[in-house]
């Protein structure tokens, strides 16, 4: 999107007032733009299933300059250990599976994760966009089930 200085200007202000080397160090890039969101509103970190030796740090959901510091550590950790320095099971990259690349499915549910960020992180949430991507094969018959014990 367009550059909006009015918008940027009281930030840059406090910012300068906060680091006084900002004033003369010039702004190189003005993005003003959407960030990447997953579908669980957490990272894709570590070494990918499908390309043994690629690693990734990426999908950081609104905090990746946050996340910058511990992320390069646990990731640096990682590659030289050949596993995790801790469970970072939450954000590894294979918990994400091959349907959930589907486009309508994450345009569905990427924008309900992003208006999740900053709510309450309830354990055992459930979503409720995009659901039936993906279905048991005994679906159709619990379905029906539940219908018939509807009082
Ligand atoms: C509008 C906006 C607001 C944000 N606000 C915050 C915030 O308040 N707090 C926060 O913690 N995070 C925020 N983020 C997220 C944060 O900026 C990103 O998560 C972080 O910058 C990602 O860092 P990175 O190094 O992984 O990738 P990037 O910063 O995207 O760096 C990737 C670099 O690779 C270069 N590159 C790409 N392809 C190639 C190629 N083929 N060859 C060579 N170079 C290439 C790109 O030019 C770029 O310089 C925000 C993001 C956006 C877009």
């Amino acid at each position: 999107m367009p550059e909006d200085f009015e918008h940027f200007e009281p930030i840059l202000e406090m910012a300068i007032n906060r680091v006084p080397s900002l004033a003369d160090a010039g702004i190189q890039l003005f993005f003003n733009g959407p960030e990447s969101f997953t579908p669980d509103d957490r990272y894709l970190l570590g070494e990918t299933p499908e390309v043994s030796g690629l690693f990734c740090a990426c999908g950081f959901n609104s905090v990746g300059i946050l996340s910058s510091g511990g992320v390069g550590k646990a990731l640096a950790d990682w590659i030289h250990d050949g596993h995790a320095p801790v469970d970072l099971a939450d954000v590894d990259v294979r918990r994400m599976q091959p349907w959930q690349a589907n486009k309508s499915y994450l345009f569905d549910r990427t924008k309900e994760t992003l208006g999740l960020l900053y709510k309450m992180h309830w354990p055992y949430l459930q979503y409720e966009t995009a659901r039936n991507v993906r279905q048991s094969p005994f679906h159709d018959r619990l379905g029906s089930r539940l219908i018939k014990l509807a009082p």
